[in-house]
């Protein structure tokens, strides 16, 4: 079985719902108490492809978007970006053209983008048409999706399209820091990376899930909420 392990960093303003997406996808649960968390986060999960396997590991904000900048250890070996903003907010899309020169300067090789516009539940306070957004994801060469963390909308779509990108990626062998290698009889090799190397921001609270866990510890999650 071919595996990709693939690294995603999750941005966008604070308050647009990144916290609640990856949440819901990864814990399947939503909180409406979800505070903003301390420190850099990441979780892995593992997507089925047709017969490839990619092994996702998403990476969180934690406060530090409020700067709207974030250290480089949460860009590093990136390779692709969750672009997500809230639908009902235009200071929100408009400040995805910042993310999107971040990740410029900071990653230099080929990535796959995503841009999600987020609480599409609360279409009535819509800011942000549809039209408007496709049109600047076909800019920036990104797929565009709407979700809704609290109704558990579009969600699997985001992370199934991505998972789909990463494959096509890979196979063009460009992007030296996108891992791939046939797995034999289900045994697989060294674990993604090594994770004490990831282990400081400048917050210094970076959560490390069991490593070769399959599912997420949602409870290492909630350790890294403040109240
Ligand atoms: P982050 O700062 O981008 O991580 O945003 P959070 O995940 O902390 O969410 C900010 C607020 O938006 C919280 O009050 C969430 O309950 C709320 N929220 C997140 N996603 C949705 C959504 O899809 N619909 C609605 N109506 N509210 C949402
Ligand atoms: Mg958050």
């Amino acid at each position: 079985m071919k595996v990709v392990e693939a690294k995603i960093v999750v941005l966008g303003s604070q308050g647009v719902g990144k916290t609640s997406l990856v949440v819901r996808y990864i814990g399947k649960m939503f909180s409406k108490h979800i505070s903003p968390t301390i420190g850099a986060s990441f979780f892995t999960c593992n997507i089925n492809v047709d017969d490839a396997r990619v092994k996702l590991q998403v990476w969180d904000t934690a406060g530090q978007e409020r700067f709207r900048s974030m250290a480089p250890m949460y860009y590093r070996n990136a390779n692709a970006a969750l672009l997500v903003y809230d639908i009902t907010s235009a200071g929100s899309f408009a400040a995805i053209k910042g993310w999107v020169k971040e990740l410029q300067s900071n990653v230099p090789e080929a990535m796959v983008l995503a841009l999600v516009g987020n609480k599409c539940d609360l279409d009535a306070c819509r800011a942000v048409s549809r039209g408007e957004a496709s049109a600047y994801a076909a800019d920036i060469g990104a797929q565009y999706c709407e979700t809704s963390a609290l109704h558990d909308q579009g969600i699997d779509q985001v992370f199934l399209n991505t998972a789909t990108s990463l494959l096509q990626l890979s196979a063009t062998s460009l992007v030296s820091s996108l891992r791939s290698y046939d797995s034999v009889d289900g045994e697989e090799r060294l674990p993604f990376g090594n994770p004490t190397e990831e282990t400081a921001t400048h917050t210094g609270k970076v959560e490390l899930p069991a490593w070769n866990d399959d599912r997420v510890a949602h409870g290492e999650m909630q350790k890294t909420m403040c109240c």
